[in-house]
């Protein structure tokens, strides 16, 4: 069927304020998206008729928060296809899933000398967990280089692996340049050498199909944020035998079994990893978000965007002097580009004035940027509800802010 794009833009209440006094165009969902009516209104139903603290009380309310908590668990479990519930464990986000992967599989399965692989196109999410572990153990990191069109080297690569490789972290959507890595030939290769694989699916999981156990990955992360669902709240997914085996990441209510003085044991997965009251309203509206998208198809979904892309390619590429930063044939939800010489702070600057919100710097991937000798770039990134009518909104906005700066 067609793409119903009028009832998609209908349900997100954002869509229709105005910005400086133009109707605004939101371009900025690599960094968040908005959300739509039914997640927001989930978020008050909670609050109004069935909040209380998960897993902890005997009493009505406790009991239903606790229930609705688990089905947006099972809910998240049926959107990447795990194998069990047991395997996602709720966090704030990709940062602390990641953080929790390096920190607790890390400081107990890294040795001095072992190897860790990252690619160029890293968000600082997925560089700096993994530095702080090296520091600690003594492991080494590698990093995957990437070309001038922004496209994962697979044979550098495979030059990097070797039996000192232990883990192999890289995103699966760079949020930079919108790059999508093969991500089954990276973690093909991986496996010839048996080492554990992390990928970074924040900029994936709103724009693809994502299906760990096809992909047999180690690790998967996202954030609810980007995927028209709360903040605050997130997923890390983990093989159970490897979940299993980890210690805990960090210690308090809801993780433990018995505590003593002497000796804690701990609760069984997934609760050892969620320590802490958790976003109990952000966790529930995630299943809302998820039912939200599940109900358009990402398949519709993937193919709109891809068109969308696509146009906005191709009238942004009729400006005089534009350059595009990232050209990989397979991308996914982002434009990066510079006009000339303007910094693109300034081009920012004008469209804002003009209701289009980009983001404009380093978008957290410095080494991105120094791969190619800039600063950094003007991003417009693309979700469910943008139209062509956006693109040319924000092509007219260059070339006026063209114009005025130059
Ligand atoms: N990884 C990628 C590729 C991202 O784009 C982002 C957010 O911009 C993150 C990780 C960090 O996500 P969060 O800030 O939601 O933890």
């Amino acid at each position: 069927g067609s793409y119903p794009i009028d009832r998609i833009r209908g349900d997100f209440p954002i869509l229709s304020e105005e910005v400086h006094g133009k109707p605004l165009v939101y371009l900025d969902n690599g960094a968040s998206a908005q959300k739509p009516s039914a997640v927001i209104d989930q978020i008050s139903k909670t609050y109004e008729t069935g909040y209380a603290n998960v897993h902890r009380g005997v009493h009505y309310m406790s009991q239903i928060a606790t229930d609705a908590m688990e089905d947006a668990r099972r809910k998240a479990q049926m959107f990447l296809n795990a194998a069990d519930e047991k395997e996602i464990i709720f966090v704030r986000g990709a940062t602390e899933g990641i953080n929790l992967v390096a920190s607790s599989w890390g400081r107990a399965n890294l040795q001095e000398g072992d190897e860790i692989i990252l690619s160029v196109l890293e968000h600082h999410s997925n560089i700096v967990p993994w530095q702080i572990v090296a520091e600690q153990t003594g492991a080494v990191i590698k990093v995957v280089p990437i070309d001038d069109a922004g496209i994962f080297l697979m044979d550098e690569y495979e030059k990097l692996l070797s039996e000192k490789t232990k883990m192999v972290a890289v995103t699966h959507v760079s949020n930079a340049l919108g790059t999508i890595v093969p991500v089954e030939d990276v973690i093909r290769l991986a496996r010839e050498k048996e080492a554990f694989i992390l990928l970074d699916g924040c900029q994936a999981a709103p724009h693809l199909p994502v299906d760990v156990q096809a992909l047999d990955v180690d690790f998967y992360v996202f954030s609810g944020h980007k995927l028209y669902g709360p903040n605050g709240i997130g997923v890390l997914y983990g093989k159970e035998a490897l979940l299993d085996a980890m210690p805990p990441y960090q210690g308090g209510g809801e993780m433990i079994d018995r505590v003593t003085f002497e000796k804690t044991t701990y609760a069984d997965l997934p609760h050892k990893f969620e320590a802490g009251t958790p976003n109990i309203a952000g966790g529930i509206a995630l299943k809302t978000a998820i039912d939200w998208i599940n109900q358009i198809g990402l398949d519709k979904i993937v193919s709109y965007e891809k068109e969308l892309m696509d146009y906005a390619t191709e009238e942004l590429s009729k400006i005089e002097s534009i350059q595009f930063i990232g050209q990989a044939q397979e991308k996914a939800g982002v434009i990066s580009f510079l006009v000339g010489d303007i910094h693109p702070y300034d081009m920012g600057m004008i469209l804002d004035k003009l209701g289009v919100a980009v983001r404009t710097g380093h978008h957290c991937a410095q080494p991105v940027m120094d791969q190619f000798c800039i600063p950094g770039t003007l991003r417009a990134s693309f979700a469910v509800y943008n139209t062509k009518e956006d693109v040319n909104r924000l092509v007219e906005g260059v070339k006026k802010a063209q114009t005025m700066l130059s």
